[in-house]
């Protein structure tokens, strides 16, 4: 499986003290190296283009990030900032999603997992939000339907916050079905079951303190169901790693092993509907030891099926 990462992500700061932190990607990628993983191949993520961020992007949002007058420190809302290295940040993490779908899609990899950030899920067509620059997930599907010509690509997201940005992007595009596990009643407020799209958009909040048995009925019962009968050519998943019982933005209670389980049956769909085809990238996760444990979980279990 392709392993993709870029240098310039660990430079990216939203400001001394945040959430958001640099140390977040920093403890990933150190449990990936010293876990010494067979069959990594690891590859330095390409700067998005241009033309691949307007699939999903207004012009006035790339030039609000791609400022080329940027000070060292801007504030674009109240949870989200910038630095001098945060525009090439984000363009490295698209870029890792788009080159990640071409490696799948070409048949260069089976699975990849792509250890960036800034995070993506809650940038809109025309808005930064939520510690997010672009959407990289969205930006990827994007790319594999236009580059590929994909009929049916799901957008998986399990990060506890629900991933408004990319339900945003695609809630008029049947081609994308769009299916999320979050907390109800957190940040973005977004993300009721009856927000449906044109039944492309699946949503599936939960209650504070769900645990791995609720998280896997929503996901079991529910989710996985429609991901089956959509059939999907490619599957990208948003993985955020918050929903875990430590972690200190949200309280789902989720523990490592709730992420292997899901990412297991995500390969076990990919495997029936798409040879495999599956792009996971880095979203949230707050809690550094439990981000570690989890994101090693998931990339464990990308690597199990193949
Ligand atoms: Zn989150």
């Amino acid at each position: 499986m392709r392993l993709y990462s870029h240098p310039t992500c660990l430079l990216h700061s939203n400001g001394e003290g945040h959430a958001e932190s640099p140390q977040r990607l920093a403890v990933v990628l150190e449990a990936l190296h010293q876990a010494k993983l067979p069959g990594v191949d690891w590859q330095e993520a390409p700067l998005a283009t241009r033309a691949q961020l307007r699939r999903v992007h207004a012009d006035a949002l790339l030039e609000q990030v791609l400022d080329v007058a940027t000070p060292r420190h801007r504030q674009l809302d109240p949870d989200t900032a910038m630095n001098e290295h945060s525009a090439r940040a984000a363009l490295h993490a698209a870029g890792a999603v788009c080159a990640a779908a071409d490696a799948v899609m070409q048949a260069s990899a089976t699975r990849a997992f792509c250890a960036v950030r800034p995070p993506g899920h809650h940038a809109t067509p025309t808005q930064a939000m939520g510690f997010c620059l672009f959407n990289s997930i969205a930006v990827g599907a994007a790319h594999a339907l236009a580059a590929h010509g994909l009929a049916r690509v799901a957008v998986v997201d399990f990060d506890v916050h629900h991933g408004n940005g990319t339900q945003d992007i695609f809630w008029n595009e049947p081609r994308v079905l769009f299916a999320s596990s979050h907390q109800r009643g957190i940040y973005p407020g977004t993300g009721a079951a009856d927000e449906r799209g044109r039944g492309n958009i699946l949503n599936a909040p939960l209650p504070a303190g769900s645990g791995g048995i609720l998280f896997r009925r929503a996901w079991g019962e529910r989710l996985l169901p429609e991901i089956d009968a959509f059939k999907p050519q490619l599957i990208l998943v948003s993985a955020g790693f918050d929903a875990h019982r430590l972690d200190p933005l949200a309280g789902l209670m989720l523990e490592a092993d709730d992420y292997a389980w899901i990412t297991t049956e995500l390969v076990a769909l990919a495997e029936r509907h798409c040879q495999g085809r599956l792009v996971s990238s880095l979203e949230g996760g707050y809690h550094l030891d439990a981000l570690r444990e989890s994101a090693l979980a998931h990339v464990r279990a990308l690597l199990g099926g193949a």
